[in-house]
This record gives C-alpha cells, sequence and structure tokens, in this order.
C-alpha cells in the first residue's frame, strides 16, 4: 500500500515517482538527515549460520573481534552496529544523522541457493531486521530481502515485508543466476512493487574474480560500480522504467558510472536500432526518474551527479558500517557545491518523501 502523503511538504505524484515539488523553497523543506543506504546483519542470521551449512559462512571469533568468512573465501569483520539497535542508534549520532532505513547485507541474498532454503532465509533475515528496528520506530526503518530466483516466493515475500512487517521498501541486487535482475521473467515482482508504491533498492553483491578484477580489491572498486552500471542499463533500455511509470528504484553508489555515461546511452539509441528495441524516448528521459545515493566519494562527481539526474533524485548514503562506507556522508553533502534547497533535499528531504513519513523531525527527536 502507498503511505499516506505528508502533510508538511508537497509532494507531486508525477508519471514516474512522488517527489517534491520543483518550485518549492527551503523553507518548505523539512531540516532532518536520513541515511538510506545503511546495512545490517541481523542477529536472527548469525544465530543461525552455525548450525546449517547451507548458508555456506560461518561465524569465527578473531581477537575482540566477530567475521563472517564465507566459503567463497572472502570475510569481513561485525561490529555490534551491524546488529544490535543501541550501537547503530550511537553510530548514527556520531554520523549526525537523524535516522536511517536499514537494509540488509548484499550477501544475505543468497539468490544461488536453492529457492525453498532462500525463500527460509529471506523470511529469517526479515525477522530479524524487523526486530532491530522494533524498539525505534522513528530512527531505524528497514527494508527486506526477497528470494527473487523465483518470482511468487519473491512476490509473497515483498507483501510479508510491506503489510505484515512495515519495512520501506526492499534490498535486491544487480543479478540473479547469472542474469540481470530486470530480465523479463521478474516483471510481475517489480509491477507488484510498483503497485505498492514501495522502494526498491538496488544493489551490487559480490562480483567474484573476473578478468582483470583479480587484484587491488577491483571486484569491489570498479566491479560493484559495473554492475550497478549494467543493471541501470536494463531497467531502462527494457523499456521497465517506461511500462511501471510508478515503480520507485533507488540505486547503490551514485548509480555506478550510469550517469557518467548517459550520453552514451543516448547516441547509442539515436544511432543503433538494437537499443531502441523496447525504448521509445531516449535513456536520458529515464535516468531522471531513478533515485541515486551519495555514495561518489568526490564532491565533484556528486555535483555532476546532482546536476544530471536533478536534487530531486539524490539521497544521502554511507554504506556503513563497511569499509567502504563513507565515513562522514553529511560533510560529503555539506561541502558539497550545492544550494541550499538542494542540500536539504538530498541530506533527507528527499527520503522522507520517498518513504511517505509525516513530521519526521518531532518523531525523530522524541524517539
Ligand atoms: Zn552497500
Amino acid at each position: 500500500m502507498r503511505t499516506a502523503l505528508p502533510n508538511w511538504c508537497a509532494l507531486v505524484v508525477t508519471e514516474t515517482t512522488a517527489t517534491f515539488e520543483k518550485g518549492r523553497t527551503e523553507h518548505d523543506l523539512p531540516d532532518i538527515v536520513i541515511d538510506v543506504h545503511a546495512h545490517t546483519i541481523p542477529q536472527t542470521f548469525l544465530a543461525a549460520v552455525g548450525r546449517d551449512h547451507r548458508f555456506r559462512v560461518r561465524v569465527e571469533q578473531r581477537g575482540p573481534s566477530l567475521w563472517l568468512v564465507h566459503d567463497e573465501g572472502y570475510g569481513y569483520p561485525v561490529t555490534p552496529d551491524f546488529y544490535d539497535a543501541s550501537a547503530r542508534l550511537t553510530a548514527l549520532d556520531r554520523m549526525g544523522v537523524d535516522a536511517a532505513v536499514l537494509s540488509p547485507s548484499p550477501t544475505l541474498f543468497y539468490y544461488s541457493a536453492d529457492p525453498r532454503f532462500a525463500a527460509e532465509v529471506a523470511h529469517l533475515v526479515n525477522d530479524g531486521q524487523a526486530a532491530m528496528v522494533a524498539g525505534n520506530p522513528s530512527r531505524l526503518h528497514a527494508m527486506g530481502v526477497v528470494p527473487l530466483q523465483d518470482t511468487e516466493p519473491a512476490i509473497r515475500e515483498l507483501e510479508r515485508c510491506v503489510d505484515e512487517l512495515g519495512f520501506a521498501g526492499v534490498h535486491i541486487g544487480c543479478t540473479v543466476g547469472g542474469e540481470s535482475v530486470f530480465s523479463p521473467a521478474r516483471e510481475a515482482f517489480f509491477r507488484r512493487a510498483a503497485e505498492l508504491g514501495v522502494t526498491v533498492f538496488v544493489h551490487p553483491a559480490y562480483v567474484g574474480p573476473r578478468p582483470g578484477l583479480e587484484q587491488y580489491y577491483l571486484t569491489n572498486l570498479v566491479g560493484n560500480p559495473v554492475e550497478t552500471t549494467i543493471a541501470i542499463g536494463n531497467a531502462i533500455f527494457s523499456g521497465l522504467c517506461e511500462r511501471l511509470p510508478g515503480l520507485r528504484l533507488l540505486f547503490a553508489h551514485g548509480g555506478g558510472f550510469a550517469p557518467y555515461q548517459i550520453g552514451r546511452f543516448d547516441h547509442g539509441f539515436r544511432v543503433r536500432p538494437e537499443s531502441r528495441v523496447a525504448l521509445t524516448h531516449p535513456p536520458s528521459r529515464y535516468a531522471p526518474r531513478l533515485f541515486y545515493d551519495t555514495i561518489t566519494h568526490n564532491g565533484q562527481a556528486l555535483a555532476y551527479l546532482v546536476a544530471t539526474v536533478g536534487p530531486e533524485q539524490v539521497l544521502l548514503g554511507s554504506d556503513a558500517p563497511f569499509d567502504m562506507a563513507d565515513p562522514d556522508p553529511v560533510k560529503s553533502v555539506r561541502q558539497c557545491p550545492l544550494d541550499d534547497r538542494a542540500r536539504r533535499l538530498i541530506l533527507g528531504g528527499n527520503a522522507a518523501a520517498l518513504f511517505g513519513w509525516s513530521n519526521p523531525k518531532s518523531e525523530v527527536r522524541h524517539g
């Protein structure tokens, strides 16, 4: 269901999304900071992985730190802010963030697992998400995961996330079983997400070894933004954004390389017939209908993103608590050459509008 519109902002339900009316002044905007890209590893997951080899991950104690080590060979420390609400609130305070939309780590997607097991994992993870935000409903909000390798169970879990658990949206990967997440097999899922009016956060998962990415952590530094770029290319060129104008897609890491290459997308659309098979307008018409987080690690890149897609489409993100996170995302936005209205939209106004939170500041301060 679509959440009731906030009373403190003027929303315009366009053919694509609900966004702030472009003519509103900064005096109409809420003064709030919301992090929409922040991860968890719920306690329900940590408690279950040791009991079942199908998770293909183990919890290790390394000195004072807890680590998750995956069978593929990669691992990372699991600090308490991943799974403990009060530690997370302390971390938000440290970053100057009022509220966060918490999404499970992409390593919890389980798209390669047996579909029935993946559905169990999604259920378990989402119950953990609900428990983590339950005590702090004004500051902590949850997104869920869905077993996308099978569309019907994915739709059922999406509906449970929205209707039963009250989540702000769902968190999905860029690929499922080696194909684009936006392949026609999953159109029914995205159609249902559009009907429900929920935000779908699209995030690259573990890319794995690929030629040229073996060293220097390029699997993440290059591979992750490439995955997101491919996802945006498929979302636009497949015509999905055209067919489902109400679908709210939020892309990680500033949209990868897609905003920087939108001119190339348009040129291809003009000169190559295969780029027009499912699309009637140039790709640059659809890029400003998608949402993007601020995680570019570069003020000029962020300013370019905002100029390209519009300040109404960009939302504060940190990627905390991973080491690739922006350690001070609020400062990154404040130092970016933006006008005051754009800054306030990006820091939290857009997120509050997107998720339909009314009077967020007063709720946050008393949460
Ligand atoms: Zn992330």
